[in-house]
């Protein structure tokens, strides 16, 4: 039906390209492409595809992405590098034809700040191009805007409380690390917390608001409120929305190494000088820390991430829990990654499978939710991430 190029070969980036492979009859012709192509060889043998293809490639430079899609002629791109990345993959999209999908919104590398606003601004180009872009197609951005417009389409006249929960109640067995990479996820923790309430932003210091969330399957968590790019397109997308907030558990222990390494300067992002060598501390903190991707192994305990709706349906309010649980160990033995990999790229491999089959096709630059959400339902069923609903439960919040 279509060919593919992986951009990334990470965490995630593994795991998208496992779950391309199980559907042949979508995906005909794939290539991983990635900074170190090594770590692509090493994805497809752990595959034991030969047929899936491999290629280096510096995703910070339009030029070489350029003659890497004129090669390759890709239908889509699925960009699973950093989103350092998302603006150049873009252009050479633009410039060679390619349709484009993400999982996480464009960050400038000095300043750790998550808008939408420049990827937004390619909307005129990609609709004059006739090419089709997939804004935060992983989980959370993801599969929550998909689960929202779920819930718009199907159970509410207007939605008017959002508040979608991610619980990792997984245990790595580790002193400290990250789930995905270490720089994009200290620089996302660390920032002020942000919801949206009656129109307006509001503003806390980090992780500042906390309460005790039960999580199904797992029991009460510490859930903090951060900032999280979704709800930018959310509230944009459902102007009924009241308020919208975002929650994530963690550990005392996790806090505790966050403290230190902020209270330290490690997780500062200005380049700092080491003996006549220019190093960003975050970017050495990274090289330091476990990799994301060796940590499935021990990880056990799972996943939870879900979105818990109030709102009105033929004028009575009602509310409604949507969400997924995912097994570590159970993502391991299907891919080798752990389950923070595995929420991200399976939504990313149907979000692509939704384009080729022509499901999710309109020019111009979309948030997830623009789409319609049941086929890529249906998909999560059946590519490894089953849903459940609760209805008019309890939602805490
Ligand atoms: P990793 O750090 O494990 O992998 C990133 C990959 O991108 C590596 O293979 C890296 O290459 C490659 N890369 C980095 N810079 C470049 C470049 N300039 N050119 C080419 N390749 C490059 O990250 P993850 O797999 O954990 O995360 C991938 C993405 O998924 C991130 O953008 C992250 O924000 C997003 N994410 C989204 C989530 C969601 O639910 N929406 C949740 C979790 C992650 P090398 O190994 O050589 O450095």
């Amino acid at each position: 039906m279509g060919r593919v190029l992986i951009i990334g070969a990470g965490g995630v980036g593994t795991v998208v390209a496992h779950k391309v492979a199980q559907n042949p009859d979508v995906f005909t012709d794939v290539m991983i492409a990635s900074r170190t192509k090594s770590k692509c060889d090493n994805v497809v043998k752990a595959i034991g595809n030969p047929n899936i293809k491999t290629a280096q490639v510096d995703a910070d430079n339009v030029d070489e992405l350029v003659n890497l899609f004129n090669e390759f002629k890709p239908d889509i791109v699925i960009n699973v590098a950093l989103p350092y990345q998302d603006l150049t993959i873009m252009d050479a999209c633009l410039k060679t034809g390619v349709n484009y999908l993400d999982t996480a919104n464009y960050e400038p590398k000095d300043v750790a700040h998550f808008e939408y606003s420049w990827q937004w601004a390619y909307k005129k180009r990609f609709e004059d191009a006739g090419l089709t872009a997939i804004l935060g197609c992983g989980f959370d951005p993801g599969v929550s805007g998909i689960f929202t417009a779920y819930a718009a389409k199907h159970h509410f006249d207007e939605i008017q409380y959002l508040d979608i929960v991610d619980c990792n109640a997984g245990n790595h067995h580790k002193a400290f690390a990250t789930n995905f990479n270490p720089e994009i996820n200290i620089r996302e923790i660390t920032q002020n917390g942000r919801y949206y309430e009656n129109g307006q932003w509001v503003t806390t210091q980090p992780l500042e608001i906390h309460k005790s969330l039960t999580y199904p399957n797992i029991g009460p968590k510490d859930s903090y409120l951060l900032y999280h790019e979704e709800l930018e397109s959310l509230v944009k997308n459902y102007p009924t929305i009241k308020r919208a907030r975002f929650w994530m558990t963690f550990g005392q222990e996790y806090l505790t190494h966050l403290r230190v390494i902020q209270n330290i300067g490690m997780a500062r992002i200005d380049e700092v000088d080491y003996n006549g060598v220019k190093i960003v501390p975050l970017q050495f903190l990274k090289a330091v820390l476990p990799n994301p991707q060796d940590l499935g192994e021990n990880y056990d305990g799972e996943t939870s991430i879900g979105c818990r709706i109030r709102g009105l349906k033929d004028g009575k309010e009602h509310t409604y829990y949507v969400y997924n649980n995912c097994s570590h160990h159970a993502a391991y033995l299907e891919t080798g990654m752990q389950g923070v990999s595995y929420t991200t790229g399976v939504p990313a491999m149907i979000g692509a499978m939704m384009f080729l089959k022509g499901l999710w096709k309109k020019p111009g630059v979309f948030n997830v939710e623009e789409f319609d959400p049941d086929p890529f339902m249906e998909q999560l069923n059946k590519q490894g991430l089953p849903w459940h609903e609760v209805f008019d439960g309890d939602l805490e919040l």
